[in-house]
């Protein structure tokens, strides 16, 4: 069962960021901008930019905040003033009402701070874009309502569908999984042929400096490999990649990066730059 198997990586995924050091904690926090509220059902702080944030709409009352679909549902299910949510599309970052929607599940990426980390398009064929690029499973307003009240607030691994792709190899250092669609995966290049690594850490340990033509990095974008000294990347984003034990995002394209920021927050950084960083954070 590839979801289980992926579920099991995503875990170890978990482990392993939760196993990172205070000093890389404050390298790759999030940047979720400023806070604004407090979920009206589980009293976690809400920012202006988490991904999974609810605004609802009630009338004769200001609007309220959830966190995430399964605790605006609890306000929905419990309210006879309820009268609409809105919530935040990917390739805007405008609040847009729930019931016109489209929702992602899955895929190479996912919010950053989520109890149920979806993603929310306002067209069907941007979802189906999405997806195209990132992998990931699409439903609709009833449905994904329907998962999120079924599944609560507490346990969204049974609603998590990464898709990996196929399974490649093994970081030749930390020697975890790595999967075709792994954004923070890295091809180096070798006499012997391409070894494979998991993230930008492991990686630098065959990087001495001078060898930077000889190492890929992932595209955001696309999923395909190119070389890392032409690469820009983003930390701190809102959005966090599904595996890996470093939350680093490549770019091939300046302008497509800082486009990404506009919506999703984060920092540019140069690869020259990004190897500086790499050398301060311990694992
Ligand atoms: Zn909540
Ligand atoms: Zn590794």
């Amino acid at each position: 069962m590839p979801y289980k198997k992926w579920y099991i990586v995503f875990l170890m995924f978990v482990m392993a960021a939760s196993a990172i050091s205070g000093e890389a904690d404050k390298f790759f926090k999030p940047d979720l901008g400023k806070k604004i509220s407090t979920c009206i059902n589980c009293g976690e702080d809400i920012y202006e930019n988490m991904m999974t944030k609810v605004d609802l709409i009630l009338k004769g009352k200001d609007p309220e905040y959830a966190c995430s679909l399964p605790c605006a549902i609890k306000l929905i299910d419990n309210s006879d003033r309820y009268v609409d949510m809105y919530v935040k599309e990917y390739y805007s970052g405008r609040m847009i009402s729930a019931a016109n929607a489209i929702f992602v599940l899955g895929g190479n990426h996912h919010p950053a701070n989520a109890i149920f980390p979806v993603m929310v398009f306002d067209r069907q064929d941007r979802a189906v874009y999405f997806v195209s690029q990132h992998g990931g499973s699409i439903f609709g307003t009833e449905s994904i309502l329907k998962l999120a009240r079924e599944n609560g607030v507490n346990d969204y691994s049974r609603v998590f569908y990464p898709d990996p792709g196929e399974k490649i190899g093994v970081c030749y250092h930390c020697e975890q999984p790595v999967y075709e669609k792994q954004l923070t995966r890295l091809e180096i290049i070798t006499d012997k042929g391409i070894v494979n690594a998991c993230g930008l850490k492991c990686a630098m340990i065959k990087m001495d400096g001078s060898n930077l033509s000889n190492i890929k990095v992932i595209n955001f974008t696309t999923g395909f490999p190119f070389g890392i000294e032409k690469a820009w990347f983003v930390i701190n984003s809102n959005v966090l990649p599904n595996a890996g034990e470093m939350p680093v995002l490549a770019f091939k394209e300046k302008m497509i990066a800082e486009e990404f920021i506009k919506i999703h927050r984060g920092m540019l950084l140069t690869s020259a730059e990004i190897i500086e960083l790499m050398k301060k954070v311990t694992y």
